[in-house]
């Protein structure tokens, strides 16, 4: 019994993250109560011999089961037709509530549910303007002379002052959660856009990380016909982080990243690969040759300074360029273009080795 209730509640919580479904669900709970209450009602209401009661509980309890079947059919932004529709159909009731007072005087009472399910289906914006309207519905009944001489119901004098009170008090309270929940979730909603940025991108440079690249490589490869990857390493890195300390090496890798970005813009997406090698992946082949002379080129020439000590710093890449008609696997890329780098390596370093993507 107790592993069906925690397999039945996993499934749901699965469900309820999705947050466009978490709506719908809000939605269909809210009719399916209202629908459920007014059918009780009803019966309670036959039961008691209240006649004009009655009607207007079953109609209501028929018109939620309505909505529900139109938010059914109707999908995406149609379904506001049904919200509207409750929302109305909710007016109208509570309208007939408090004009009737039926059955004695205890019917308005069901009117300070109000507030709590208007903020919640309707939003901080809607459900408040839902919750005033009525709550000047309730003014004009209850404290203007014209619409006191409506009422069919005779209220005690106390109710004019203390029902409208309450109504404020629970709309007040309602706002309050409400308010206090769409804080919680904005800054839940940020955590996991943080928590997901930082899963697939490197906290150092900002640029994607390894999982990251893979994670989007698909999009990334399929957007080009023809790509070019290349393979950059930082030459002599060790020696950078024995002279000036690893924190000083990390602020090397920063700048290094931040070149070649300047170089490439949005023509290329980067990836640090792995401890002080770069994936620069070239949304077109074309230029990619004569943008990477330009990172080697411009790393060549800065003047890195740590310490006040002024140094010079060199890199070498592997780079692999794509024929039009050819579809690149990224393992395949990076393998050739790795064999590139390690050439570059065994160049004396500082150079760009190129070569085409073999199928
Ligand atoms: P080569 O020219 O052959 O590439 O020589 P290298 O010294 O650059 O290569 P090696 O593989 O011997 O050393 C790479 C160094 O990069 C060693 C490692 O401590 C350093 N490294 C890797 N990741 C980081 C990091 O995040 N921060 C810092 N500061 N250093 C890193
Ligand atoms: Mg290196
Ligand atoms: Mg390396």
């Amino acid at each position: 019994m107790n592993k069906f209730f925690m397999n039945n509640k996993n499934k749901l919580t699965e469900i309820l993250k999705d947050d466009d479904k978490r709506i719908e669900l809000t939605h269909y709970s809210i009719f399916a109560v209202f629908a459920l209450v007014a059918s009780v009602m009803t019966i309670v209401n036959i039961i008691s011999d209240k006649k004009y009661l009655t009607i207007a509980t079953a109609v209501f309890a028929i018109l939620c089961l309505f909505d529900i079947i139109l938010y059914l059919v109707i999908s995406g932004k149609g379904r506001v037709i049904a919200l509207v529709a409750f929302a109305i159909e909710v007016m109208f009731l509570f309208t007939y509530f408090v004009v009737s007072g039926n059955p004695d005087g205890f019917s308005i009472y069901w009117i300070t549910l109000l507030p709590t399910f208007a903020l919640l289906i309707y939003g901080m914006k809607y459900g408040t303007f839902l919750s005033t309207f009525f709550f000047l519905i309730i003014i004009f009944f209850f404290w203007v002379p014209f619409g006191r001489s409506l009422l069919l119901y005779d209220y005690p004098k106390t109710v004019y002052v203390r029902f409208p009170m309450l109504y404020v008090t629970c709309f007040f309270v309602a706002f309050l959660i409400e308010f206090l929940r769409n804080i919680a979730k904005e800054e839940l909603e940020r955590t996991r856009n943080n928590y997901h940025f930082l899963y697939e991108h490197d906290s150092l440079t900002g640029i994607y990380n390894r999982y990251g690249f893979n994670v989007e490589k698909d999009k990334i490869i399929n957007n080009c016909p023809n790509p070019a990857l290349a393979l950059l390493d930082i030459d002599h890195f060790k020696y950078i982080n024995d002279t000036f300390g690893h924190q000083n090496g990390d602020l090397v890798l920063k700048k290094v990243v931040e070149i070649i970005s300047e170089v490439v813009q949005d023509d290329a997406v980067l990836c640090r690969w792995g401890g002080e090698e770069f994936i620069i992946f070239f949304k077109s082949a074309d230029y990619s040759k004569e943008k990477c002379e330009e990172i080697l080129d411009k790393i060549r020439h800065y003047d890195f300074v740590l310490n006040k000590n002024h140094f010079n710093l060199t890199v070498s890449i592997g780079l692999i360029r794509c024929h039009d008609e050819l579809k690149p696997s990224l393992n395949r890329l990076v393998k050739q273009a790795d064999d590139l780098l390690y050439k570059a390596k065994n160049n004396g370093r500082d150079n760009l080795v190129f070569g085409e993507y073999i199928l």
